[in-house]
């Protein structure tokens, strides 16, 4: 059984240049034969009532009607009597009071905001139709119904963004000082609007100038970068993420949703006609006591805390310096590490060590 879960809403009102997540436009015909179906997806699965976490995601979940939103918070109402940390996705332009009041009384406690960028240029070159404005007047809506627990997300490295948009966005993110934010640097997928129309990735120095730029300043501000791509202030580490990162367990709904049970890994459909036909996994991956060890090795040393050694030879029962020595013995002075922790030095390298412990 696992204590976290993570259902996928697969619908957005516009679709971005960049995205090749999985969505849909939403229609209020599909989007209520998917919430049907999804209804029987929850039934049929045997989800731990007392969950400590659940992660909205998507597409955008705001781009719901409020009846819909409703049906969807009603169908996990009974799997939410324990939950630490609630989050639902928004997008600033479709997130209102009346939306925001449905979250409250469902015991949502958490919510993350797709901002991407300051300038209005950028915004709509990507095809997203809010402006920093929308942004501003979500998070002051949200703080006045209650809700302060607020992550906003960046994009970087976006075609023709120089270093100083970035700054830019960063100083309007931070001026509105909620206690969570997420950096992802933007990558350039064939099947996008963006790498059909041939957009360029962004020169690799100027991108690495910007996370470092984004890391120092963040830090400077009182961010404390808890994980590769994500700064926090203390006490606000997202609950929900940091069980990937350990590598626990989480159930997975709905199409496009992910889910590890044990030793089974678990992709569901991208297509909604499959969906709709009860056909909900496409790949059912059983992990290898290796490759668990690894993925939990690789997901573990994006944290500050790095790999729990205990929690490692409880759960494979093996010591992980003995495992990996090779690794380690190899970049002796990558690491840091007491009888509890091993982490890595420079995060930044570590893609590169990675490498050394797949060998
Ligand atoms: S980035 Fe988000 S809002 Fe934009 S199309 Fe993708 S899933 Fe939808």
């Amino acid at each position: 059984m696992a204590k976290h879960l993570y259902l996928h809403v697969p619908f957005c009102q516009s679709i971005c240049y960049y995205c090749d997540f999985c969505h849909r436009l939403y229609d209020a015909a599909t989007s209520d034969k998917w919430l049907g179906e999804l209804a029987e997806e929850i039934k049929s699965q045997n989800i731990d009532k007392e969950l400590s976490t659940i992660y909205i995601g998507g597409g955008t979940p705001t781009s719901l009607s409020y009846e819909q939103i409703i049906r969807l918070l009603s169908l996990l109402k009974e799997y939410t009597s324990k939950l630490e940390e609630y989050t639902i996705e928004a997008n600033p332009e479709n997130i209102d009071e009346k939306k925001i009041d449905i979250f409250k009384h469902f015991g949502i406690n958490r919510v993350s905001l797709g901002v991407e960028a300051y300038q209005d240029r950028l915004l709509a070159m990507m095809n997203r139709h809010h402006n920093f404005e929308d942004v501003q007047k979500a998070v002051s809506i949200l703080r006045l119904k209650g809700i302060h627990n607020i992550s906003l997300d960046l994009l970087y490295s976006l075609p023709s963004q120089s270093l100083d948009d970035f700054k830019e966005s960063l100083e309007a993110v931070v001026a509105l000082d909620v206690p969570h934010i997420s950096l992802y640097s933007l990558t350039i997928e064939e099947h996008s609007v963006f790498g059909q129309r041939g957009y360029k990735p962004l020169d690799e120095d100027l991108e690495a100038d910007m996370y470092e730029m984004a890391v120092a300043y963040l830090e400077n501000e009182g961010y404390i970068q808890y994980e590769i791509a994500n700064f926090a202030k203390p006490g606000y580490y997202s609950k929900h993420n940091l069980a990937y990162w350990h590598y626990n367990d989480f159930y997975g709904l709905s199409l496009g949703a992910s889910g590890k049970i044990n030793n089974i890994r678990y992709d569901n459909t991208r297509n909604m006609q499959k969906y709709l036909r009860h056909e909900y996994r496409e790949n059912i991956i059983e992990l290898s006591k290796k490759d668990m060890m690894f993925e939990e090795t690789m997901m573990s040393l994006r944290t500050i805390w790095g790999i729990d050694l205990k929690r490692f030879k409880l759960r494979y029962g093996e010591d992980f310096k003995e495992v990996y020595k090779k690794p380690l013995d190899r970049y002796p002075d990558a690491f840091i590490s007491d009888d509890k922790y091993l982490r890595v030095k420079n995060r930044e390298l570590l893609n590169t060590l990675l490498l050394a412990f797949l060998d």
